[in-house]
């Protein structure tokens, strides 16, 4: 048993209180009053700690790590060609993988939905570094039988990959990227194996206008509304960005209890637009924050995603209608602890997976100490983050993180990156074809004058 003695936790209402936690077999054990003679296997002076529940990232992609920077212009359409990662070597990946989930640990994340290809030694990484995550299998077809059998193939033997690590931390999903780049009978087929797997199912839906647009010229309804029609709406599946959702598919989202991952810094650097924060919370919606991948952000920061998110809620709703619970419901919406879909309400409480933050109260930006919520969401950032437990374990003590090696991914990556990166003809050919893709998805939406 660890007993973290003394730590300040927040109260639903954003009150600090002192608390003593215990943690054992993975769980919080209790939460108690400050009691000197509480004996454990470790006990951890945490006088100068503020714990939170981990943060959880709804969204992100972690094998174009390497890819930081590459593409700082250009809308998602563009942009997308330009950074896909189509022929990404093996060694590349595990790298990048490796790098994503070292700076999300060291962002105090204990949690993440990764929408990505895992060769085996990216599953390693998975395991190793003792994250909880939702390992997502990016599927497209454009539309092509054959592209989509091989897509099933794959998700099903992703699934059976997942099961076989054993590892209760890692989940499996499927990621048919989007209504624009996969075909409805994949979509659906996925929607079906995730049910069969108790697995989950993720996509981009709704990032940008020309999507919606598209969607609404190929089905005659709304992104998410033709997911509800090709029935893989529900507690399992977890839809990202949703940049233009209407009120109807908002409430659909609620009613349907589909949560939502809202992505503001990605979807405002690839010049998509953005949904006010406060309409998917007002619709009783199940809201995620996500940083997208670091390609899109570029950084893996859940207190600048709280940030970004009621920033622009406040320019587009003017002082007179923002809603002041504003921060205190994405703070909820991120600290969530444990399991990335269920998750909890930004407590500590008894009973809850040992997924926990411990962030150093001296820090400037928690100080003064009386008005911790506020700071959490308008002055905090990653670098305040000391300690991160998941599952009662040690990922990082006194900001060093055990179970992945900074200096050696880091020299990797030099070496890495200081090479050609020609991938290949298949890859270009990958990349011609994504082209092709989007620029009919273009045309569709943006008919020639006759
Ligand atoms: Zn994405």
């Amino acid at each position: 048993m660890i007993i973290l003695r003394n730590a300040l936790i927040l109260d639903p209402e954003g009150r600090a209180l002192r608390k003593d936690i215990a943690v054992g077999a993975g769980t919080v054990l209790h939460v108690v009053d400050h009691q000197a003679e509480e004996a454990g296997d470790e006990v951890v002076d945490c006088r100068g700690r503020l714990v939170l529940p981990g943060l959880v990232n709804g969204h992100t992609h972690l094998g174009t790590y390497l890819d930081k920077g590459q593409d700082d212009v250009h809308s998602l359409f563009p942009w997308l060609v330009a950074t896909y990662p189509a022929g990404a070597p093996v060694e590349e990946l595990t790298v990048a993988f490796g790098l994503g989930l070292l700076e999300a640990i060291r962002a105090g994340t204990t949690g993440v939905v990764a929408m990505d290809t895992f060769p085996q030694p990216t599953l390693e990484v998975l395991v190793r570094s003792g994250l909880r995550v939702v390992a997502a299998l990016g599927l497209t077809d454009y539309g092509f039988a054959l592209k989509r059998r091989a897509a099933f193939r794959a998700a099903r033997k992703h699934l059976d990959r997942i099961a076989a690590l054993g590892c209760p931390r890692i989940t499996a999903g499927l990621a048919p990227h989007s209504l624009y780049l996969c075909s409805d009978e994949l979509v659906e087929g996925c929607g079906r194996l995730c049910d069969d797997h108790q697995a989950t199912l993720t996509l981009h839906v709704s990032e940008t206008k020309a999507e919606r647009e598209y969607v609404r010229e190929t089905s005659g309804t709304t992104p998410v509304l033709h997911l509800q029609r090709l029935g893989v709406l529900g507690k399992q599946t977890l839809v990202a960005h949703g940049t233009w959702a209407t009120p109807e598919e908002l409430e659909v989202l609620a009613s349907t209890r589909t949560a939502l991952a809202l992505c503001p810094t990605s979807n405002l650097k690839l010049f998509s637009g953005l949904l006010e924060a406060d309409k998917p919370f007002a619709a009783g919606v199940n809201v995620f924050l996500g940083t997208d991948s670091a390609v899109s952000n570029n950084n893996l920061d859940l207190f600048e995603e709280m940030r970004v998110a009621d920033l622009f809620t406040r320019f587009r709703r003017g002082a007179a209608c923002y809603p002041r619970e504003l921060g205190a419901r994405l703070f909820r919406a991120v600290a969530r602890g444990g399991l990335p879909l269920s998750g909890g309400d930004g407590r500590i409480v008894a009973g809850m997976p040992a997924d926990l933050v411990l962030l150093e109260l001296s820090d400037p930006r928690l100080v003064p100490a009386e008005r911790l919520q506020s700071h959490l969401v308008y002055a905090c950032g990653a670098g305040a983050v000391r300690e991160v437990m998941v599952d009662g374990q040690w990922l990082m003590r006194d900001r060093v993180v055990g179970t992945l090696d900074q200096q050696e991914l880091s020299e990797r990556a030099g070496r890495l990156l200081a090479r050609p990166r020609d991938r290949g003809p298949l890859a270009a050919l990958a990349r011609k074809l994504l082209a092709q893709r989007l620029r009919t998805i273009h045309a569709t939406t943006h008919p020639s004058p006759r």
